[in-house]
C-alpha cells in the first residue's frame, strides 16, 4: 500500500514554522515579484505567492508591467530594486516575453536577494557545495523525499528532465545527500531501463502520463514535478493511477511538489533577510 506524500498539508507546516519566526524578528522580511505581460498561468503564480506571502506576515509587493516592456527597463527596475536595502527578495516571474533574455535578467538579480536561486552565483553555490539561496521547486523536492523517514544516502534516484529549474539542481541536491543519481534527458537510450532501477524518481519532464507503473521498481519514491493541463484537469508526469500500484510514497499532482515551490520560496526570503540582517 503506497503512503501520499501531502505536500499541500507540508507546506502549511512549513509555512507556520515561518510565520512563527517571522513573530520573533525586529523587522520583517520584504518580496517584490515582478511580472511582464498577460501570460494567464503567471498571474495565477503570482497571485498565490502574493497570498501565501501575506499569510506568514511577510511585506510583498507584485510589480505588474506590460508585455512590451523593454529589456533595459526591466533591468533597470531589477538594478533599482537591487539598491532598495527595504526589499529582500526579488523573483521575475518566467517565461518573459521573448524580446527580453531571461538568462540576463536572472543574472542582474543581485545573489543575495535571488529567492529563486537560478542565478548563476547560486547555482554555483550549490555545485560547489556552499552555503547559498537554492532553487525553490527542488528544495521542495527534497524536503518531501526526506519527509518519508526514507534515508536518501546510497540510493539510486533517476531524475528525468535536466533544465535549470527543476532537473539539474534536483539532480545536484540528490547526490550531496549521497543517492546515485541519473540525469535522463530526452536522448536517454533505454529510460525504462534507466527508471527500474531507481529508488527514487523524480520526473520533471512536462509531459502527461509519461511515466508509467510499469518502469517503476516496487517500493519506489516517486515524485512527480509535472503540471499539465489536460482539458480542465492538471495532470502530472507520472500516470499515478499505474505508479501507486509500486511506489512506496508518491505524491500526488495537484497538492504536491507546487504548494512546497511556493513555502520554498517564503523560507528563502526569510533567509536572505536574515543573511541580509547580519551584514
Ligand atoms: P523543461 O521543458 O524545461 O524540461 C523538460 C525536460 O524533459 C528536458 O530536459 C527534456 O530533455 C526532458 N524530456 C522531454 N521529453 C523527454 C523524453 N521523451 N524523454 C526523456 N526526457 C524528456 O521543463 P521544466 O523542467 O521547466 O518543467 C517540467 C515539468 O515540471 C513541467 O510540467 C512544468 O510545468 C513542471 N514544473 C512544476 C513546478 C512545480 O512547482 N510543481 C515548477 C517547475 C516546473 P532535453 O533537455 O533533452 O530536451
Amino acid at each position: 500500500m503506497y503512503k501520499l506524500i501531502d505536500g499541500r498539508e507540508m507546506a502549511k507546516q512549513t509555512r507556520i514554522a515561518i510565520k512563527k519566526e517571522i513573530e520573533t524578528l525586529d523587522g520583517t522580511p520584504k518580496l517584490v515579484v515582478v511580472l511582464v505581460g498577460d501570460d494567464p498561468a503567471s498571474h495565477v503564480y503570482v497571485r498565490n505567492k502574493e497570498k501565501f506571502a501575506g499569510r506568514v506576515g511577510m511585506d510583498s509587493e507584485v510589480i505588474r508591467l506590460p508585455e512590451e516592456t523593454s529589456e533595459d527597463e526591466l533591468l533597470s527596475l531589477v538594478e533599482k530594486l537591487n539598491n532598495d536595502s527595504s526589499v529582500n527578495g526579488i523573483l521575475v516571474q518566467f517565461p518573459v516575453p521573448k524580446h527580453i533574455s531571461s538568462n540576463k535578467i536572472m543574472n542582474t538579480i543581485s545573489p543575495d536577494k535571488d529567492v529563486d536561486g537560478l542565478n548563476q552565483i547560486n547555482i554555483g553555490k550549490l555545485v560547489a557545495g556552499v552555503e547559498g539561496l537554492t532553487p525553490c521547486t527542488p528544495t521542495g523536492i527534497i524536503e518531501m523525499i526526506k519527509s518519508t523517514g526514507i534515508e536518501i544516502s546510497g540510493k539510486n534516484a533517476v531524475v528525468v528532465g535536466r533544465s535549470l529549474l527543476v532537473g539539474k539542481p534536483v539532480a545536484m541536491m540528490l547526490l550531496q545527500e549521497n543517492a546515485t543519481v541519473t540525469l535522463c534527458h530526452s536522448r536517454t537510450k533505454d529510460l525504462a531501463g534507466e527508471i527500474k532501477r531507481a529508488d527514487i524518481v523524480v520526473a520533471a519532464v512536462g509531459i502527461p502520463n509519461f511515466v508509467r507503473g510499469d518502469m517503476i521498481k516496487e517500493g519506489a519514491v516517486v515524485i512527480d514535478v509535472g503540471i499539465n493541463q489536460v482539458g480542465e484537469k492538471l495532470v502530472g508526469d507520472v500516470e499515478f493511477e499505474t505508479a501507486v500500484k509500486k511506489a512506496s510514497h508518491i505524491t500526488p499532482v495537484p497538492r504536491g511538489v507546487g504548494p512546497m515551490t511556493i513555502a520554498m520560496l517564503l523560507n528563502n526570503t526569510l533567509l536572505a533577510y536574515k543573511a541580509q540582517s547580519q551584514k
